[in-house]
């Protein structure tokens, strides 16, 4: 590992301001600017050499325990680091976060005895591992791992601990950390505790984590004689602050995603780290309703290098709305210090900075951090120790270890961390918190999915987006609950209709973007392939089944096929299951469909349910079963059937009343007609896109 002869500064200067912090207890971790002249970007880590082998890694980082995740939505990252903060401060274990793409898995069977690795594994979409966990996965689930030696087990010497994020709602429930589990036994590995296991289906998430790792961690405690000690905060990060800079220094970010974009030289590939500042050239709402919302977004991406299919997600960058900005700024007392220049320095070679610095606290909070999430009730006990009083303190503490006290008191009002603290402290600010505390406890900032809703083959370079706008009234509060990406949406779409002063529901945004780079009306995105694709054939019959904003990319199914149609391709049958609330209200494209029945003809049919016309709620599997011979006749014909949607509730009853009509139609019996519905899957004429 080299350090270059700065970052000995500054780590030395950091490390400076730590110990001011923990003697004095108020100096924390801020020192004056030790720049002395400024860099063009001081961001990251001491550079360590950038190597895939884990166990060199570990030895030359003195590390003794690693943490890897396979993260898609940030949620498993985040716990893997609270993981390694917690190794660390109550067991004095040496941790470091992982991940999963960044290593090799060949030389797992060297990995010491007396180390061991932890693996958080979310599961994705339909049983898939996350992006960054494909390549451990298929090598892990081979049959013959190619392992560097001829151990025999191979992983006898791994000692690990395993933790999957999934959600019960989808067939292959956790299935990465089940099988990763499986493969890890299977070459010898001993596990210490249970393999957990996290259901966001039920809700039940954060509390499945909390309850796991406390006998987890008792396990791991005796296995590798650990000893449990007071635990106390111990940043990750340092923040220097930069006197010499101010918010206009060039070299200052200020929201910017990476260097490219800080230098206005953006170019692809446009991916999860790098998004394209894409114009949105067209944009309306498709509700008929005063109290809820739906947009339609036009995407142009002509002057970018990317591309699209019909099927794929197009991933949206939201900002922080600022009134909870300014909320978050003002709980904390950093309200003159907004605009103030810091640099983040990790001050440990293994930690890596969630985003580019120097930059401002404004820019942070604004751009990079999930302020408006829901809080982590082990968070609250963290910062317990920082709070203004002895009540409050007291409240934290109790709010922390108590599951129900935490979920009457936060959950259940939506509230998020500023709330949370302010309703804590009867809005005494929190001036104390390290900063650095909420880098390392709040999730980054996501990007969120949404189903294309357009056509490659009709719109190459335009991407359609169809989202409904969030916004949730909480009995017992006064102001509704709003989403930050669907609200952002909204309020560039009033911008792009000419409102002078766009905004979604008193909610202002940062719409220029950093240094005003979004101006016109453009949004940050990314695309990310997806399986959900038509059949190449374009005569086989398609089942589509979309309520709700689920007919996102069944829009793009039939814009395709109706395009097919015009160029002379035999077409087979194209039904459309569609469910709403009214006709009158949230009918979604009502008159487009009639445009493509005038190409398609008999080719295409489309279906409605709408749950609140008549005195019995109808919805797309109550048509479904209604067609039951039809659906019968299509499938026996090969025809391909995809869901789109909810998948709490509605997918998975779309997949059990399938399983009824092909036993009914074929006259075998319920389990049977299931068990053609999981070889549907399989063999993917049965398709899902759902969330
Ligand atoms: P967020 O702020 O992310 O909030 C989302 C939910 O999280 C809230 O409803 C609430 O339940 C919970 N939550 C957030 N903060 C708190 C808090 N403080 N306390 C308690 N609970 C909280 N959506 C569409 O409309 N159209 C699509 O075509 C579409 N396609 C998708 C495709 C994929 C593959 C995926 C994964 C999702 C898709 N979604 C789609 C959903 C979309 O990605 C977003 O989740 C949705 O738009 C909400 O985003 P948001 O930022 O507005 O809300």
């Amino acid at each position: 590992a080299q350090l270059d002869t700065l970052d000995i500064v500054v780590l030395a200067v950091i490390l400076l301001g730590t110990a001011a912090y923990f003697t004095k207890g108020t100096l924390w971790g801020i020192t004056k600017d030790p720049y002395a002249s400024s860099l063009s970007n001081a961001n990251g880590s001491a550079k360590a050499g950038k190597t895939r082998n884990i166990v060199e890694k570990m030895e030359e980082s003195g590390k003794n325990c690693v943490i890897f995740y396979g993260s898609q939505t940030g949620t498993a990252e985040d716990y893997a680091s609270r993981l390694a903060k917690e190794g660390k401060s109550r067991f004095g274990l040496e941790t470091m976060v992982a991940d999963l793409e960044e290593y090799d898995y060949d030389n797992l069977d060297q990995f010491p005895e007396d180390k061991v690795a932890v693996f958080v594994l979310a599961t994705y979409g339909e049983g898939e591992p996350t992006d960054n966990a494909v390549d451990f996965y298929e090598f892990i689930t081979s049959d013959d791992p190619s392992f560097s030696n001829s151990n025999e087990p191979p992983l006898g010497n791994l000692t690990y601990v395993a933790f999957g994020l999934g959600n019960n709602t989808y067939e292959h429930y956790n299935s990465m950390v089940r099988n990763v589990d499986k493969a890890l036994e299977k070459f010898g590995a001993h596990r210490v505790g249970e393999a957990g296991e996290g259901d966001d289906g039920a809700g039940t998430m954060e509390e499945d984590f909390l309850a796991w790792k406390d006998p987890m961690w008792a396990a791991l405690a005796e296995k590798m004689g650990l000893e449990e000690r007071e635990a106390v905060y111990e940043p990750i990060f340092g923040i220097v602050e930069r006197e010499n800079l101010t918010k206009d220094s060039p070299e200052v970010y200020l929201g910017e995603p990476n260097k490219m974009h800080l230098e206005g030289s953006a170019r692809g590939p446009f991916n999860a780290h790098n998004p394209y500042i894409a114009p949105i050239v067209e944009s309306k709402e498709l509700f008929n309703v005063k109290d809820r919302n739906c947009l339609h977004l036009e995407v142009d991406i002509s002057a970018s290098n990317l591309s699209y299919q019909t099927g794929d997600h197009i991933a949206i960058w939201p900002t922080n709305p600022g009134q909870e900005v300014d909320e978050m700024l003002n709980i904390l007392d950093l309200k003159d210090k907004k605009d103030a220049v810091i640099s983040v320095k990790a001050l440990e070679p293994t930690a890596k900075v969630p985003f580019p610095t120097p930059t401002t606290y404004d820019a942070i909070i604004r751009y990079h951090l999930e302020i408006c999430a829901p809080v982590s009730r082990q968070f609250l006990g963290t910062l317990a120790a920082f709070a203004p009083d002895e009540e409050a303190k007291a409240e934290m503490v109790k709010l922390g270890s108590d599951k129900d006290y935490f979920q009457d008191k936060i959950s259940k009002n939506h509230y998020n961390i500023s709330r949370t603290l302010s309703v804590v402290s009867g809005g005494k600010k929190w001036n104390s918190i390290p900063f650095s505390a909420f880098i390392e406890g709040l999730t980054k900032l996501q990007p969120r999915y949404y189903s294309i809703s357009s056509s490659s083959l009709v719109q190459p370079k335009k991407i359609s987006v169809t989202a409904v706008v969030e916004s949730q009234l909480i009995p017992g509060r006064s102001d509704a609950f709003k989403g930050v990406a669907t609200n952002y949406l909204f309020a560039l779409k009033q911008k792009q209709n000419g409102d002078p002063n766009p905004e979604a529901f008193g909610l202002t945004y940062e719409l220029m973007g950093p240094r005003n780079k979004y101006d016109g009306i453009h949004v940050p995105v990314h695309v990310r392939h997806s399986n959900f694709k038509l059949p190449s054939d374009p005569s086989k019959p398609i089942i589509l089944v979309g309520p709700g904003t689920g007919v996102a990319p069944m829009r793009g199914f039939v814009q395709e096929r109706a395009k097919q149609a015009e160029s002379g391709e035999n077409v087979g049958k194209t039904i459309l299951f569609f469910g709403c609330r009214k006709r009158s209200e949230d009918f979604l494209y009502e008159s487009e469909w009639e445009e493509y029945k005038k190409v398609l003809g008999d080719k295409f049919e489309l279906v409605t349910a709408f749950s609140r016309e008549g005195a019995k709620k109808v919805y797309v599997q109550h048509r479904l079963k209604e067609r039951a011979k039809e659906i019968n006749e299509l499938l026996q014909q090969k025809a391909y059937i995809y869901v789109c949607g909810d998948a709490a509730n509605m997918a998975r009853e779309v997949n059990t009343v399938l399983g009824q009509i092909i036993a009914e139609e074929r006259g075998v019996p319920e389990s049977k007609g299931e068990e053609i519905v999981k070889n549907m899957r399989a063999a993917n004429q049965y398709q899902e896109d759902v969330w």
